[in-house]
């Protein structure tokens, strides 16, 4: 019997499916690795990536055949590596990982632009000086109509009268977006010495090629970006087809980073991100994958665009948490850009003041390039930063801000420089209770406590976005007038600057106040033009901004985050410290920083205020080490949830009693989350840890597969957890 030779391709579809699944090529069509296909899936056609195609003869069981070969671009063979190895190491869906990869290119095309041009020869039967004007400011070009109006001095409705006499005709012309390709040597910057040596380093090995990943590590203001963006140029000079990715962890933060962009480069890099308009977007995603854009701009999403010739991936404030998608697709934006610069064999730049134990620890082994920018540029000095002990000059009961915090505000403003005050919790105060019975204003299907939000007069859940007017009475007991909130928030701290100094301008900075990137966009330039005095923030200003005249930052409550006792919390603390503190004294001002708080012999707090970050880095990783936990050892959380108490139990007994034997490695839990309850779903938590060379996970594949879980029951896991909640 003649063994029949069949063709076969697994396609992956961008679905939450575990694997590929396979369809026969039929006679006539060729696929290669990264073609798009259409392919029946039930009873519809569904778009998948091919990731292999192959011969076999005499298949036992008869496949679905792949519909059609659909005519967009193929995924660069790269891409395609990226897509399966980050569903392998994050243990999610790969399908998922490919619909992200395909998301630009699912959104719908800009719309084509409607204009005028000149039919033939053809003239007007009455040649009115105005519609003489129009043909002549027209020539042969197809311009808008509202565009030719205005070039020749005339009203909309005498270019519709030669559209209605078929003088000119409308035609649809298609938007391509032009991405003008970035000039290196455009505006170069005049670079000191250690960020000459820095630029150098990265650009040297762009351009070797290879993988080569460096942690660029510079106090704020030392001129990260400045090294980088010329490592860039140098990329572009030696290949003007290659193409970087520059990674930013908030949308805030792009605006600015474009801005200087297109003053070093002459043209503007293409933007990616959630705030980036859908049309937009494919446009982008269709310039990157014909290698007509050079530079990108973007979150980490980004991370999954097509690039046919990415030579450099930087990570600006890599040790930003929000770096780290807990949601959904659970990853770490930081992880996978080192990893797909591996499989592309490419530059990757780790950028931070403060970066984290993981990537120093790897710079101390050796495993990244080290650089160090050590100076602020020019004049520009770090900020002195002072301790203010509560204990021995507390605030006025009902106010935040000590004596002698109020008075260098005072002083500050008298100057006509700016202040900042940094206190990381959103609204105007974290809890409401009752005075008369004690009762919390809770969330009613989620365990946390609601904020409280004076500008809107509403109580929040931040988890879940969950929130109701201000009730009058006690939902408890039902006195009247009872509710009393307790404790601050930036709203509050700015009610207090107000009523401290009537004079001075305040605004409050938080993703309440600028929820999106225009608004962000809006304050950051009202701050720059001098138009704030005294600016009270959460986090969302601490990051990156450049504010020239601002001199002082006010910690309200430096103990704030050290409460949370979770394994990074005092790493997170003095980041996030680190970076508010070195807002303050960016140009020739000096600058200095005063920390509110009740413990002034903390560690973190004593390391900050002697800017002595190596003590802080030594003490914690040696104590990271003796728990065996990362960057010396791995984590891995699994988390179950689900509208059925019963059935989270059951899984997660089923779970605890399936655990494959392996050594250096222990599960903790099931626990119930600290979160138990979120949207009404009940929570529950499992913890691995593992040595650094354990197969992690692949014993949690081996882990999952034993166990069966209801399709009631959420199971997502958590590689590298940064959220314990
Ligand atoms: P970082 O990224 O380390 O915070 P930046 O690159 O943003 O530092 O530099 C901080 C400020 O100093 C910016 O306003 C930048 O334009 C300026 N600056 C840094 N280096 C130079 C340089 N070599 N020449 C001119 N200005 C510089």
């Amino acid at each position: 019997m003649g063994e029949e030779q069949v063709k076969v391709a697994s396609v992956l579809i961008p679905l939450p499916v575990r694997e590929a699944f396979d369809y026969e090529v039929p006679e006539g069509i060729d696929v290669v690795r990264g073609d798009q296909v259409a392919v029946p899936l039930g009873p519809r056609l569904m778009r998948g990536i091919v990731v292999e195609a192959r011969e076999t003869t005499g298949s036992n069981r008869r496949l679905k055949a792949i519909d059609h070969r659909i005519d967009d671009p193929r995924l660069p063979e790269r891409t395609v590596d990226f897509v399966e190895w980050a569903g392998r190491w994050t243990l999610s869906a790969p399908g998922e990982m490919a619909a992200t990869a395909l998301k630009g290119l699912r959104a719908p095309r800009p719309r084509p632009e409607r204009r005028v041009r000149r039919v033939g020869e053809a003239v007007p039967a009455r040649p009115t000086a105005a519609r003489t004007a129009v043909l002549e400011a027209l020539g042969q070009r197809a311009v808008t109509g509202a565009d030719l109006a205005r070039a020749a001095g005339v009203s909309s409705g005498v270019v519709k009268g030669l559209v209605d006499e078929g003088v000119l005709e409308i035609v649809e012309i298609e938007a391509v977006a032009a991405f003008d390709a970035p000039d290196p040597d455009h505006a170069p910057s005049d670079l000191n010495a250690d960020q000459a040596a820095a630029a150098q380093a990265i650009g040297d090995a762009v351009t070797r090629g290879g993988f080569a990943p460096f942690l660029l590590d510079g106090i704020t203001g030392s001129g990260k970006t400045e090294a980088y963006l010329e490592a860039a140029a140098q990329a572009l000079k030696a290949d003007p087809t290659a193409q970087i990715l520059i990674l930013l962890p908030e949308i805030a933060l792009t605006q600015a980073l474009i801005e200087r962009i297109t003053a070093r480069f002459g043209n503007a890099p293409a933007e990616w991100h959630s705030g980036v308009a859908p049309p937009r977007r494919r446009q982008v995603w269709e310039a990157v994958v014909a290698g007509r854009c050079n530079i990108v701009v973007g979150a980490r999403s980004a991370l999954f665009l097509p690039f046919v010739n990415l030579r450099l991936l930087v990570v600006d404030e890599e040790h930003d948490g929000s770096f780290k998608q807990d949601e959904g697709l659970i990853y770490h934006g930081r992880d996978l850009a080192v990893a797909r610069a591996r499989i592309e064999g490419a530059t990757v730049v780790l950028a931070s003041a403060t970066p984290s134990l993981e990537t120093l620890w790897n710079a101390r082994q050796g495993r990244y390039g080290w650089l160090r920018l050590e100076r602020r540029h020019g004049a520009a000095v770090l900020p002195d930063i002072a301790l203010l002990d509560l204990r021995a000059a507390p605030p006025d009961p009902q106010t935040w801000l000590s004596a002698p915090l109020r008075e260098v505000l005072g002083e500050t403003f008298a100057r006509g420089e700016q202040s900042l005050l940094f206190l990381n919790r959103r609204g105007y105060a974290p809890v409401v209770l009752c005075r008369v019975c004690g009762h919390r204003m809770t969330a009613p299907d989620t365990d946390s406590w609601l904020v409280e939000h004076r500008y809107t007069g509403r109580l929040v859940c931040h988890l879940t976005g969950f929130s109701m007017m201000r009730p009058r009475t006690c939902p408890s007991c039902g006195a009247e007038d009872s509710l009393v909130s307790v404790g601050p928030g930036v709203e509050r701290v700015e009610e207090e600057v107000r009523q401290l100094f009537p004079q001075a301008r305040t605004a409050v900075f938080s993703s309440d106040t600028t929820p999106d990137a225009r608004s962000a966009r809006a304050l950051i330039q009202s701050m720059q033009d001098g138009q704030i005095d005294i600016l009270v923030a959460t986090q969302a200003a601490a990051k990156g901004h450049n504010f020239p005249n601002l001199t002082l930052v006010g910690v309200v409550d430096a103990d704030l985050g050290l409460r949370g006792g979770d394994l990074r919390a005092a790493e997170r603390t003095f980041q996030l410290l680190s970076q508010a503190t070195g807002r303050a004294g960016r140009a020739d001002k000096p600058g200095r920083a005063l920390l509110q708080t009740w413990t002034p012999e903390h560690p973190v707090l004593m390391a900050l205020a002697a800017g002595d970050r190596d003590a802080f880095v030594e003490a914690e990783l040696a104590e990271r080490e003796a728990g065996s936990l990362p960057p010396h050892g791995r984590l891995a959380a699994i988390i179950l949830s689900s509208e059925n108490p019963q059935a989270v139990e059951k899984v997660a007994r089923d779970l605890a009693e399936n655990i494959p034997n392996a050594e250096r490695l222990e599960v903790y839990g099931p626990a119930d989350a600290p979160l138990a309850l979120v949207r009404g779903r009940r929570r529950k938590r499992l913890l691995v840890r593992a040595d650094r060379d354990v197969d992690l996970q692949g014993f949690l594949r081996a882990w999952l597969a034993r166990v069966k879980v209801p399709g009631s029951v959420r199971l997502s896991v958590d590689v590298d957890p940064y959220s314990f909640l």
